[in-house]
Protein backbone atom coordinates (compact mmCIF):
# COMPACT_ATOMS: atom_id res chain seq x y z
CA UNK A 1 0.00 0.00 0.00
CA UNK A 2 2.02 3.50 -0.97
CA UNK A 3 1.42 5.94 1.81
CA UNK A 4 2.28 8.86 0.58
CA UNK A 5 1.17 11.58 -2.29
CA UNK A 6 3.28 13.29 -4.45
CA UNK A 7 2.97 17.53 -3.00
CA UNK A 8 2.69 20.11 -5.74
CA UNK A 9 6.59 20.65 -5.24
CA UNK A 10 7.58 17.15 -6.71
CA UNK A 11 4.91 17.61 -9.16
CA UNK A 12 6.62 20.91 -10.95
CA UNK A 13 9.61 18.79 -11.49
CA UNK A 14 7.62 16.37 -13.76
CA UNK A 15 5.53 19.05 -15.42
CA UNK A 16 8.74 20.86 -17.25
CA UNK A 17 8.28 17.70 -19.30
CA UNK A 18 5.05 18.21 -21.41
CA UNK A 19 6.09 16.15 -24.91
CA UNK A 20 6.91 12.76 -24.71
CA UNK A 21 10.41 11.57 -25.34
CA UNK A 22 10.86 8.47 -27.67
CA UNK A 23 12.00 6.69 -24.86
CA UNK A 24 9.37 6.96 -22.48
CA UNK A 25 7.28 3.94 -20.82
CA UNK A 26 3.76 4.21 -22.25
CA UNK A 27 1.59 2.34 -21.04
CA UNK A 28 -1.57 1.71 -23.23
CA UNK A 29 -4.49 0.23 -20.83
CA UNK A 30 -7.10 -1.60 -23.08
CA UNK A 31 -5.01 -2.47 -25.92
CA UNK A 32 -6.83 -5.56 -27.21
CA UNK A 33 -9.71 -3.00 -27.89
CA UNK A 34 -10.38 -0.77 -31.22
CA UNK A 35 -9.10 2.29 -30.04
CA UNK A 36 -6.47 0.78 -27.64
CA UNK A 37 -5.06 -1.09 -30.67
CA UNK A 38 -5.11 1.97 -32.64
CA UNK A 39 -3.15 4.14 -30.54
CA UNK A 40 -0.69 1.28 -29.84
CA UNK A 41 -0.24 1.39 -33.39
CA UNK A 42 0.05 5.08 -33.71
CA UNK A 43 2.64 5.23 -31.12
CA UNK A 44 4.95 2.65 -32.73
CA UNK A 45 4.64 4.13 -35.92
CA UNK A 46 5.38 7.53 -34.59
CA UNK A 47 8.83 6.05 -33.29
CA UNK A 48 7.62 5.69 -29.53
CA UNK A 49 9.17 2.23 -29.18
CA UNK A 50 8.98 1.51 -25.25
CA UNK A 51 5.10 1.07 -25.63
CA UNK A 52 3.98 -1.39 -22.45
CA UNK A 53 0.25 -3.03 -22.76
CA UNK A 54 -0.83 -5.79 -20.09
CA UNK A 55 -3.49 -8.47 -20.92
CA UNK A 56 -6.92 -9.03 -18.95
CA UNK A 57 -5.32 -12.32 -17.75
CA UNK A 58 -2.15 -10.70 -16.76
CA UNK A 59 -3.85 -7.26 -15.12
CA UNK A 60 -7.43 -7.49 -14.07
CA UNK A 61 -7.66 -3.60 -14.62
CA UNK A 62 -10.99 -3.93 -12.04
CA UNK A 63 -8.52 -5.00 -9.01
CA UNK A 64 -6.78 -2.42 -7.32
CA UNK A 65 -4.07 -4.53 -5.84
CA UNK A 66 -3.73 -5.95 -9.33
CA UNK A 67 -3.33 -2.28 -11.08
CA UNK A 68 -0.67 -1.08 -8.17
CA UNK A 69 1.43 -3.63 -8.68
CA UNK A 70 1.28 -3.41 -12.71
CA UNK A 71 2.47 0.01 -11.80
CA UNK A 72 4.85 -0.98 -9.18
CA UNK A 73 6.92 -2.83 -11.34
CA UNK A 74 6.97 -1.20 -14.65
CA UNK A 75 7.01 1.88 -13.07
CA UNK A 76 5.63 3.96 -16.64
CA UNK A 77 5.95 7.70 -17.26
CA UNK A 78 3.09 7.90 -19.55
CA UNK A 79 -0.54 5.96 -19.69
CA UNK A 80 -3.06 6.20 -22.30
CA UNK A 81 -6.15 4.96 -20.40
CA UNK A 82 -8.40 3.05 -23.48
CA UNK A 83 -9.82 0.38 -21.46
CA UNK A 84 -13.07 0.29 -21.03
CA UNK A 85 -16.45 -1.75 -20.90
CA UNK A 86 -17.73 -0.05 -24.33
CA UNK A 87 -20.95 -1.39 -26.31
CA UNK A 88 -23.40 -0.30 -28.96
CA UNK A 89 -27.06 1.19 -27.58
CA UNK A 90 -28.55 -2.73 -27.25
CA UNK A 91 -25.78 -3.40 -24.85
CA UNK A 92 -25.59 -0.47 -23.17
CA UNK A 93 -29.29 -0.11 -22.82
CA UNK A 94 -29.49 -4.33 -21.25
CA UNK A 95 -26.29 -4.32 -19.07
CA UNK A 96 -26.76 -0.53 -17.06
CA UNK A 97 -24.82 -2.01 -14.10
CA UNK A 98 -21.85 -4.07 -15.75
CA UNK A 99 -21.24 -0.36 -17.64
CA UNK A 100 -21.25 1.82 -14.50
CA UNK A 101 -19.32 -0.50 -11.98
CA UNK A 102 -16.63 -1.58 -14.34
CA UNK A 103 -16.01 1.76 -15.82
CA UNK A 104 -15.92 3.30 -12.39
CA UNK A 105 -13.56 0.44 -10.97
CA UNK A 106 -11.61 0.99 -13.96
CA UNK A 107 -10.59 4.80 -14.42
CA UNK A 108 -10.39 5.07 -10.93
CA UNK A 109 -7.61 2.18 -10.07
CA UNK A 110 -5.76 3.77 -13.07
CA UNK A 111 -6.04 7.16 -12.35
CA UNK A 112 -5.10 7.01 -8.79
CA UNK A 113 -2.51 3.99 -9.11
CA UNK A 114 -1.19 6.47 -11.75
CA UNK A 115 -0.51 9.32 -10.33
CA UNK A 116 0.55 7.67 -6.97
CA UNK A 117 3.23 5.98 -9.06
CA UNK A 118 4.85 9.10 -10.17
CA UNK A 119 3.40 8.89 -13.84
CA UNK A 120 4.22 11.72 -15.40
CA UNK A 121 1.19 12.26 -18.32
CA UNK A 122 -2.01 10.70 -18.36
CA UNK A 123 -5.24 10.74 -21.03
CA UNK A 124 -7.75 9.14 -20.36
CA UNK A 125 -10.82 8.31 -23.60
CA UNK A 126 -14.05 9.35 -22.77
CA UNK A 127 -17.07 9.50 -25.49
CA UNK A 128 -19.77 12.02 -26.85
CA UNK A 129 -22.20 10.53 -25.09
CA UNK A 130 -21.19 12.81 -22.14
CA UNK A 131 -23.38 15.76 -23.05
CA UNK A 132 -26.62 16.07 -22.58
CA UNK A 133 -29.06 14.79 -24.92
CA UNK A 134 -30.79 18.04 -26.49
CA UNK A 135 -27.24 19.87 -26.03
CA UNK A 136 -26.88 22.89 -28.97
CA UNK A 137 -25.50 21.18 -31.70
CA UNK A 138 -22.65 21.20 -32.99
CA UNK A 139 -22.04 19.97 -29.14
CA UNK A 140 -19.17 22.22 -27.74
CA UNK A 141 -17.30 21.25 -24.89
CA UNK A 142 -18.62 23.30 -22.22
CA UNK A 143 -22.09 22.15 -22.56
CA UNK A 144 -20.95 19.03 -20.24
CA UNK A 145 -23.42 18.83 -17.22
CA UNK A 146 -25.93 21.46 -18.55
CA UNK A 147 -29.01 19.42 -18.88
CA UNK A 148 -30.53 15.41 -18.69
CA UNK A 149 -28.60 12.52 -20.58
CA UNK A 150 -29.74 10.35 -22.90
CA UNK A 151 -31.15 7.64 -20.65
CA UNK A 152 -30.43 4.79 -22.98
CA UNK A 153 -26.53 5.15 -21.85
CA UNK A 154 -26.35 7.44 -19.11
CA UNK A 155 -24.75 4.07 -17.06
CA UNK A 156 -21.44 4.42 -18.99
CA UNK A 157 -21.92 8.56 -19.68
CA UNK A 158 -22.36 8.76 -16.05
CA UNK A 159 -19.05 6.61 -15.24
CA UNK A 160 -17.11 8.35 -18.08
CA UNK A 161 -17.90 11.89 -16.35
CA UNK A 162 -16.71 10.45 -13.22
CA UNK A 163 -13.27 10.34 -14.86
CA UNK A 164 -13.07 13.89 -16.42
CA UNK A 165 -13.71 15.09 -13.07
CA UNK A 166 -11.77 12.76 -11.38
CA UNK A 167 -8.69 13.96 -14.32
CA UNK A 168 -9.69 17.68 -13.31
CA UNK A 169 -9.65 17.27 -9.51
CA UNK A 170 -6.67 15.67 -9.67
CA UNK A 171 -4.99 18.42 -11.80
CA UNK A 172 -6.51 20.79 -9.77
CA UNK A 173 -5.47 19.43 -6.15
CA UNK A 174 -2.14 17.62 -7.11
CA UNK A 175 -0.99 18.73 -10.57
CA UNK A 176 -1.57 15.31 -12.28
CA UNK A 177 -1.19 16.71 -16.25
CA UNK A 178 -4.25 14.55 -16.90
CA UNK A 179 -6.17 15.09 -20.18
CA UNK A 180 -9.61 14.27 -20.98
CA UNK A 181 -10.94 13.80 -24.95
CA UNK A 182 -14.19 12.95 -26.07
CA UNK A 183 -14.56 11.21 -29.49
CA UNK A 184 -17.45 11.25 -31.24
CA UNK A 185 -18.63 7.94 -32.58
CA UNK A 186 -15.78 5.54 -33.93
CA UNK A 187 -15.68 2.38 -36.14
CA UNK A 188 -12.40 1.15 -38.19
CA UNK A 189 -10.03 -1.83 -37.88
CA UNK A 190 -10.12 -4.08 -34.50
CA UNK A 191 -13.95 -3.47 -33.95
CA UNK A 192 -16.38 -5.51 -32.07
CA UNK A 193 -18.73 -7.26 -35.24
CA UNK A 194 -20.96 -8.95 -32.80
CA UNK A 195 -24.80 -7.72 -33.35
CA UNK A 196 -26.25 -7.77 -30.12
CA UNK A 197 -23.48 -5.56 -28.17
CA UNK A 198 -21.63 -3.48 -31.34
CA UNK A 199 -22.10 -0.15 -32.19
CA UNK A 200 -23.87 1.03 -35.76
CA UNK A 201 -20.86 0.85 -38.03
CA UNK A 202 -20.03 -2.75 -37.52
CA UNK A 203 -23.13 -3.68 -37.08
CA UNK A 204 -24.17 -2.48 -40.58
CA UNK A 205 -21.21 -3.70 -42.50
CA UNK A 206 -21.97 -7.36 -40.94
CA UNK A 207 -25.42 -7.52 -41.65
CA UNK A 208 -25.04 -6.00 -45.47
CA UNK A 209 -22.27 -8.56 -46.34
CA UNK A 210 -24.08 -11.31 -44.52
CA UNK A 211 -27.49 -10.89 -46.84
CA UNK A 212 -25.27 -10.41 -49.49
CA UNK A 213 -24.23 -13.54 -49.13
CA UNK A 214 -27.43 -15.24 -48.72
CA UNK A 215 -28.97 -13.08 -51.26
CA UNK A 216 -31.79 -11.67 -48.98
CA UNK A 217 -33.90 -9.12 -50.57
CA UNK A 218 -33.65 -6.70 -47.36
CA UNK A 219 -31.83 -5.77 -44.27
CA UNK A 220 -33.28 -4.69 -40.93
CA UNK A 221 -32.14 -1.41 -39.56
CA UNK A 222 -32.41 -0.46 -35.95
CA UNK A 223 -34.82 2.38 -35.23
CA UNK A 224 -36.21 5.34 -37.32
CA UNK A 225 -33.44 6.28 -39.64
CA UNK A 226 -33.89 9.84 -38.30
CA UNK A 227 -31.15 10.16 -35.67
CA UNK A 228 -27.76 12.13 -36.98
CA UNK A 229 -24.26 10.59 -36.29
CA UNK A 230 -21.05 12.10 -36.91
CA UNK A 231 -18.15 8.64 -37.40
CA UNK A 232 -14.32 9.09 -36.84
CA UNK A 233 -12.07 6.05 -38.37
CA UNK A 234 -10.23 5.05 -35.45
CA UNK A 235 -7.13 5.56 -37.24
CA UNK A 236 -7.93 9.13 -36.82
CA UNK A 237 -8.92 9.12 -33.53
CA UNK A 238 -5.17 7.63 -32.31
CA UNK A 239 -3.40 10.06 -34.80
CA UNK A 240 -4.75 12.79 -32.44
CA UNK A 241 -4.55 11.52 -29.05
CA UNK A 242 -0.59 11.46 -30.02
CA UNK A 243 -0.99 14.86 -31.09
CA UNK A 244 -2.39 16.01 -27.72
CA UNK A 245 -0.09 13.90 -25.61
CA UNK A 246 2.53 15.34 -27.18
CA UNK A 247 1.47 19.26 -26.84
CA UNK A 248 -1.82 19.58 -25.00
CA UNK A 249 -2.26 20.05 -20.96
CA UNK A 250 -5.16 21.53 -19.57
CA UNK A 251 -8.08 20.89 -17.69
CA UNK A 252 -10.43 21.94 -20.68
CA UNK A 253 -11.60 18.48 -22.48
CA UNK A 254 -11.34 18.14 -26.48
CA UNK A 255 -13.89 16.90 -28.65
CA UNK A 256 -12.38 14.27 -31.32
CA UNK A 257 -14.71 14.58 -34.04
CA UNK A 258 -14.64 15.13 -38.30
CA UNK A 259 -17.75 17.36 -38.26
CA UNK A 260 -19.53 15.79 -41.16
CA UNK A 261 -22.90 14.13 -39.73
CA UNK A 262 -25.31 12.01 -41.68
CA UNK A 263 -28.80 10.50 -40.85
CA UNK A 264 -28.59 6.58 -40.06
CA UNK A 265 -30.93 5.92 -43.25
CA UNK A 266 -28.10 8.16 -45.27
CA UNK A 267 -25.14 5.98 -43.27
CA UNK A 268 -27.15 2.95 -43.69
CA UNK A 269 -27.55 3.24 -47.84
CA UNK A 270 -23.14 4.44 -47.74
CA UNK A 271 -22.42 1.20 -46.03
CA UNK A 272 -24.31 -1.09 -48.52
CA UNK A 273 -22.86 0.61 -51.18
CA UNK A 274 -19.52 0.01 -50.06
CA UNK A 275 -20.57 -3.69 -49.14
CA UNK A 276 -22.63 -4.10 -52.42
CA UNK A 277 -25.48 -5.13 -50.91
CA UNK A 278 -28.16 -3.92 -53.50
CA UNK A 279 -31.82 -5.19 -51.59
CA UNK A 280 -34.05 -2.54 -49.49
CA UNK A 281 -32.87 -1.49 -46.50
CA UNK A 282 -35.98 -1.69 -43.71
CA UNK A 283 -36.80 -0.02 -40.36
CA UNK A 284 -37.24 -1.37 -36.85
CA UNK A 285 -38.83 1.32 -34.74
CA UNK A 286 -39.25 -1.08 -31.94
CA UNK A 287 -35.59 -0.74 -31.40
CA UNK A 288 -34.23 2.78 -29.75
CA UNK A 289 -33.40 5.64 -31.72
CA UNK A 290 -31.25 6.75 -28.78
CA UNK A 291 -30.48 10.41 -28.91
CA UNK A 292 -31.47 12.31 -32.07
CA UNK A 293 -28.19 13.83 -32.95
CA UNK A 294 -24.81 14.27 -32.03
CA UNK A 295 -22.40 16.48 -33.80
CA UNK A 296 -19.44 17.74 -31.76
CA UNK A 297 -17.86 20.66 -32.55
CA UNK A 298 -14.42 20.00 -32.46
CA UNK A 299 -12.95 24.01 -33.63
CA UNK A 300 -11.05 23.22 -29.94
CA UNK A 301 -9.19 20.60 -31.48
CA UNK A 302 -8.86 22.28 -34.83
CA UNK A 303 -7.52 25.47 -33.30
CA UNK A 304 -4.79 23.35 -31.68
CA UNK A 305 -3.85 22.35 -35.47
CA UNK A 306 -5.16 19.39 -35.95
CA UNK A 307 -7.32 17.70 -38.42
CA UNK A 308 -9.21 14.11 -39.67
CA UNK A 309 -7.67 12.53 -42.49
CA UNK A 310 -9.82 9.78 -43.60
CA UNK A 311 -13.29 10.01 -45.48
CA UNK A 312 -16.10 8.49 -44.54
CA UNK A 313 -16.67 5.95 -47.52
CA UNK A 314 -13.02 5.20 -47.39
CA UNK A 315 -12.59 4.39 -43.94
CA UNK A 316 -15.91 2.21 -44.19
CA UNK A 317 -13.92 0.79 -46.96
CA UNK A 318 -11.06 -0.17 -45.02
CA UNK A 319 -12.93 -1.14 -41.97
CA UNK A 320 -15.13 -3.56 -44.48
CA UNK A 321 -11.75 -5.44 -45.62
CA UNK A 322 -10.64 -5.59 -41.71
CA UNK A 323 -13.92 -7.49 -41.79
CA UNK A 324 -13.41 -9.75 -44.54
CA UNK A 325 -9.98 -10.31 -42.97
CA UNK A 326 -10.53 -11.11 -39.75
CA UNK A 327 -13.81 -12.14 -38.74
CA UNK A 328 -14.69 -15.81 -39.28
CA UNK A 329 -17.52 -16.61 -37.73
CA UNK A 330 -19.75 -14.72 -40.73
CA UNK A 331 -21.50 -16.29 -43.95
P1 LIG B 1 -25.27 5.55 -30.07
O1 LIG B 1 -24.61 6.53 -30.98
O2 LIG B 1 -24.81 5.64 -28.66
O3 LIG B 1 -26.78 5.63 -30.18
O4 LIG B 1 -24.79 4.08 -30.51
P2 LIG B 1 -25.01 3.06 -31.71
O5 LIG B 1 -23.85 3.14 -32.63
O6 LIG B 1 -25.28 1.72 -31.10
O7 LIG B 1 -26.34 3.50 -32.48
C1 LIG B 1 -26.37 4.62 -33.32
C2 LIG B 1 -27.69 4.67 -34.06
O8 LIG B 1 -27.73 3.62 -35.03
C3 LIG B 1 -28.94 4.49 -33.19
O9 LIG B 1 -29.94 5.38 -33.66
C4 LIG B 1 -29.33 3.04 -33.49
O10 LIG B 1 -30.71 2.79 -33.30
C5 LIG B 1 -28.98 2.95 -34.96
N1 LIG B 1 -28.83 1.58 -35.47
C6 LIG B 1 -29.43 1.10 -36.59
N2 LIG B 1 -29.18 -0.20 -36.76
C7 LIG B 1 -28.36 -0.56 -35.75
C8 LIG B 1 -27.75 -1.80 -35.39
O11 LIG B 1 -27.92 -2.84 -36.04
N3 LIG B 1 -26.95 -1.79 -34.28
C9 LIG B 1 -26.74 -0.65 -33.54
N4 LIG B 1 -25.94 -0.72 -32.47
N5 LIG B 1 -27.34 0.52 -33.84
C10 LIG B 1 -28.13 0.57 -34.92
Amino acid sequence: MLDVKRGMGDWQAINQRRTMQPTDKIFVAGHRGMVGSAIVRKLEQSGFSNVLTAGREHTDLTDRAAVDALFGDEQPGVVVLAAARVGGIHANNSFPADFIRDNLQIQTNVIDSAWNHGVGKLLFLGSSCIYPRLAEQPIREDSLLTGPLEPTNEWYAIAKIAGIKMCQAYRRQYGFDAICVQPTNVYGSGDNFDLQSSHVVAALIRKFHEAKARGDATVTVWGTGTPRREFIHVDDLADACVFLLNGYSAEEIVNIGTGQEVTIAEFSAIVAHVVGFKGDIVYDADMPDGTPRKLIDSSRLAGLGWSPGIGLEDGLAQAYRWFLENVTDTA
